[in-house]
């Protein structure tokens, strides 16, 4: 049924054009004692003198061990915001081509796609946060590229339900990229696995979110060997820097860390949800996949700013389509997550 050839959906000047070719791709054997001179670096060792690995092969390696991907399955980029622009401009054609996102969303789909001058289509979320199928595939014409899911959802905080996307994989033959960027805190289970049947499935990550580096922007795309080519035939050669590249060597060789916070958090946030409950201006507090709780309250501008003058920072997503009067909590540490409860309930009292 389903038909999905990359000629079809790659920009033929993508497909044509001649990759930048780096000093490190044309001489790559570090092995040998060789004296380089060949990348105009300075000689002198800062630590950083040398330009970084483009392809970032010992990084991958150790991420293609932890996430089951093969290695030219993945693709690394400068944070996930940068993957999905290289996505962006790999597939749609500016002023003709379009792409289908699902508000309420991540904001980010939207900015890179006017960017990138390429009409967004969105079609809202139905009131269980889940995509609305039928209105997507009406939604579908020639020169639709991408569908964009967020999976578990920001700011809504849900998975979208697998049959759903199993149903658009098979029902478009464009690309179907899902954001997972915060799949480390949901009980369901990453897309990776089901890349091999699905030639037109592209998966984003982050180590911005479970990981807690936001601060070193690293972005990890798994998609099928051949898309992956595309991405890194147009991506800076040294998009991902050598610090960046060594910490986050450094975290990934320590998954039971990540996993020993991923713990904390999912505690607190099980706490959190509670309390919000109890909260006599919170009207709805909705289940979460996440590291944050999407709330209903009375007067979402009101409570922002008295949390505000009470020293706490959340973020107010009412002007997003189904958001009126929420707020989005992220879980943060035990004390801060009691700081925030103590401040709610002062604030109700008032
Ligand atoms: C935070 C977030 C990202 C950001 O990823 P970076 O790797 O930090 O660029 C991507 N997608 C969603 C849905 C997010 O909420």
């Amino acid at each position: 049924m389903q038909n999905f050839n990359i000629k079809n959906s790659i920009r033929p000047n993508i497909a044509t054009m001649k990759p930048y070719s780096s000093a490190r791709d044309e001489f790559t054997d570090f092995e040998q004692n060789m004296v380089f001179l060949d990348a105009n670096e300075n000689p002198f060792n800062t630590e950083v003198n040398r330009y970084p690995d483009p392809h970032q092969v010992t990084l991958k390696t150790h991420l293609s061990t932890l996430k089951k991907v093969p290695i030219d399955q993945i693709l690394l980029g400068n944070g996930s915001d940068e993957v999905l622009d290289l996505i962006m401009r790999a597939f749609c054609e500016p002023g003709q081509d379009n792409m289908i996102t699902l508000p309420p969303t991540y904001g980010m789909y939207s900015v890179l796609a006017q960017t990138n001058n390429i009409e967004n289509r969105e079609v809202v979320l139905n009131d269980a946060f889940q995509p609305n199928i039928d209105v997507i595939l009406k939604q579908i014409d020639a020169h639709t590229k991408i569908i964009f899911l967020c999976s578990p959802n920001n700011p809504t905080a849900n998975l979208f339900d697998k049959k759903i996307i199993q149903k658009l994989l098979e029902r478009f033959n464009g690309l179907i990229m899902i954001d997972e960027a915060y799949i480390d805190f949901a009980q369901g289970e990453s897309w990776t696995a089901q890349l091999h049947d699905h030639p037109n499935l592209i998966i984003s990550q982050t180590l911005s979110k479970a990981y807690g580096m936001a601060g070193i922007r690293l972005g990890i795309c798994y998609a099928s060997t051949d898309i992956i080519s595309v991405l890194n035939k147009i991506k800076p050669p040294y998009n991902v820097n050598e610090l960046t590249q060594k910490r986050a060597l450094k975290r990934v060789l320590h998954p039971e860390d990540v996993e020993n916070e991923i713990n904390m958090i999912l505690r607190q946030r099980k706490l959190l949800a509670k309390a919000l409950e109890d909260i006599d201006f919170v009207q709805k507090v909705f289940p979460s996949e996440a590291n944050f709780i999407l709330a209903r309250v009375d007067d979402a501008d009101l409570r922002y700013k008295q949390l505000i003058n009470n020293g706490i920072v959340v973020r107010n997503r009412s002007n997003q389509a189904l958001c009126e009067n929420t707020l989005r909590f992220t879980v943060g540490t035990e004390e801060e997550n009691k700081k925030l409860i103590a401040i709610l309930r002062l604030i109700s009292k008032s």
